[in-house]
């Protein structure tokens, strides 16, 4: 329960912290919330000899409007997402979301970057990033680039941050008005990470889906997209074989891990129900 030895680092600005990251190498970490490398830590699963805490530097926290994308600030707090009105507005699956997880003290201090960059599939954020086509701005000693969110997940703990790279901000296209929406999480209690988890946003046009995403949370080692099962639905009214065609196809591609949550059958089950559940009522709030 106590972490190892470890060197403190606060340092004011962005191109500082990218050069003392990437000086340090693997031994560093950038520190955002904590809410999940600190109990990382305490476990000894991760034993980081620096930590390059990000709260100091200016222009990492918040959310602005930039064209037709939401820009949010890296360092912005699940408890802020919340209490946008341009997220409510426009992105109300992230407002969705956010709610579902942990607990109000988790959220006041878990930022969306920690969340995303984490790596971890119990995470909410990564999946629902690849139904929005979010992207991720990455700044390194070599520069700044953008990865494509359904990009950034290459296995459990292992995203295409480079070492000493910052996730600075996420960029997430405004869904077409009128859109339906839903992210369906089974917990076995409040504050817990999925059992299994489904985001859908989808268009309807003359009672049938005229577009569809469809992300899975914490039925895989990385988030999934469940193209397929989005395929499934185009052109559909969403009756009952085409919900059980949607789920029958989210569920060929999942591959959970057996554990406190359930063994893996279970899992599947019920990451296909989290399917039908959220694209029904997706749907009931199209216009
Ligand atoms: C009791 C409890 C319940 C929880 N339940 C849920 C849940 O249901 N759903 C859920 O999604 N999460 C859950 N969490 C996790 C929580 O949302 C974390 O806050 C989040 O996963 C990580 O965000 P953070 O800001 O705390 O990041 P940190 O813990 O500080 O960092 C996490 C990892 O990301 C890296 N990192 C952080 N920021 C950046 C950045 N800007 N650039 C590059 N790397 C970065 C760190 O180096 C570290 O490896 C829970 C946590 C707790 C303690």
């Amino acid at each position: 329960m106590i972490p190892g030895p470890f060197s403190y680092h606060r340092l004011a600005t962005l191109a500082d912290a990218v050069k003392l990251l990437s000086t340090l190498g693997d031994e560093a970490r950038p520190l955002a919330g904590g809410h999940s490398l600190i109990p990382m830590m305490k476990l000894r699963l991760a034993t980081p000899e620096h930590l390059v805490d990000l709260h100091g530097i200016a222009g990492l926290k918040g959310i602005r409007r930039d064209g037709n994308n939401i820009v949010i600030g890296a360092m912005t707090t699940q408890h802020e997402l919340l209490g946008s009105e341009e997220i409510a507005n426009s992105l109300p699956i992230l407002h969705e979301t956010a709610l579902l997880i942990a607990d109000p003290q988790v959220r006041y201090r878990g930022t969306i970057g920690g969340n995303v960059a984490n790596g971890d599939p119990g995470n909410d954020m990564p999946a629902l990033m690849m139904t929005l086509g979010a992207s991720f701005q990455l700044e390194g000693a070599s520069g700044s680039r953008q990865v494509a969110a359904s990009e950034f997940y290459q296995g459990a703990y292992f995203t295409a941050l480079e070492p000493g790279e910052i996730l600075t901000a996420i960029s997430i296209p405004v869904p077409a008005a009128g859109h339906g929406y839903a992210y369906e999480k089974l917990k076995r209690k409040v504050g817990d990470y999925a059992t299994a988890a489904a985001a859908v946003v989808l268009t309807m046009s003359g009672g049938k889906v005229e577009t569809c995403a469809i992300g899975l949370t914490n039925v895989h080692e990385t988030p999934l997209l469940a193209a397929d099962a989005a395929k499934a639905v185009i052109g559909t009214n969403l009756d009952q074989a085409a919900l059980k065609n949607a789920a029958s196809a989210a569920e060929a591609i999942m591959s959970p891990a057996a554990d406190a949550r359930g063994p893996v059958e279970y899992r599947k089950h019920v990451g296909g129900v989290m399917v039908m559940r959220a694209l029904q009522r997706a749907a009931s709030r199209a216009r």
